[in-house]
């Protein structure tokens, strides 16, 4: 699944792209994929693209007069530009000679777009927490958040709730930099870990974002190899930092990749049963 660095770079790319170009047309081949009603899509013809930006995995296309097209990718969505609507697309915007198309891959329908007059009401937006890069987020709002809370700080990473944009691939690497570990109750966080993961989540997303660029220039790409990775499907693999071997723990559809040496004290949690045992 794309996650904020992702998302970011193709913002990015989509901004040059559109902004300020005019919508001539709109197709909606597949119906699923639009989550609102009113407005109706036709709405979107005749308006200019504002800006492009975005908020946690959404992306925000807000146009003038106004309206907001959001979209949110999911596991399996993307947005191509191409000269003719493709098979694969579901939504379709027409902007000079070419498209501006939303597709999905394989024939999972769980890509979103929402058409909107003003973002503030959003209820998903309501219920995101805040942006890794907004000054919301800081280390005692960390504190704030995981105190009293049970689960694991790998857990609450992954929560949009507590942060947003944040998915299961960053969050090993992040968890790796603060050398924090992944099954640590977020409530026993100190200050210095707060302070380190902190750091470490917005140093992991920021130099993400740099290797993204580079390998996926200016194309419309929701680039998902991530060969830059420390741990991030790295089992088995010597550790950056000190040559122990990266171990990982499976669930049924993703892994959490640590180094023993570097954030578990030596532990090793082989499985989500076991590791109950080895708090
Ligand atoms: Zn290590």
């Amino acid at each position: 699944m794309p996650e904020l660095p992702e998302v970011e770079v193709l913002v990015k790319n989509l901004k040059k792209m559109i902004v300020q170009r005019k919508i001539r047309d709109v197709q909606l081949i597949k119906p699923y994929i639009l989550k609102t009603a009113k407005p109706s899509f036709r709405e979107l013809v005749n308006r200019r693209v504002q800006d492009v930006r975005r908020r946690g995995k959404y992306i925000i296309v807000e146009l003038y007069p106004t309206l907001f097209l959001i979209y949110h990718p999911k596991l399996t969505g993307s947005i191509v530009r191409n000269n003719i609507v493709r098979r694969d697309s579901s939504f379709a915007l027409k902007m000079g000679n070419d498209y501006i198309l939303f597709s999905e891959a394989g024939t999972k329908k769980i890509s979103e777009i929402y058409l909107i007059e003003g973002i503030e009401n959003f209820k998903p937006f309501r219920l995101l927490g805040p942006d890794p890069f907004s000054q919301e987020f800081t280390p005692q709002y960390i504190v704030k958040k995981f105190r009293g809370q049970g689960s694991w700080i790998f857990t609450m990473l992954i929560n949009q709730r507590f942060i947003s944009g944040i998915g299961k691939a960053y969050a090993n690497e992040i968890l790796f930099d603060a050398k924090i570990s992944p099954f640590k109750p977020a409530r026993q966080i100190t200050t210095e870990e707060a302070e380190n993961l902190y750091i470490s989540t917005r140093k992991v997303l920021r130099k993400a974002i740099k290797e993204i660029e580079k390998m996926v220039g200016d194309r419309l790409l929701l680039q998902e190899k991530r060969p830059f990775t420390k741990v991030y499907r790295k089992k088995g693999k010597p550790c950056p930092v000190c040559s122990t071997e990266i171990e990982w723990v499976s669930f049924k559809d993703y892994a959490i990749y640590y180094c023993p040496n570097c954030q578990t004290g030596g532990k090793i949690f082989k499985d989500r049963r076991l590791s109950k045992f080895l708090k």
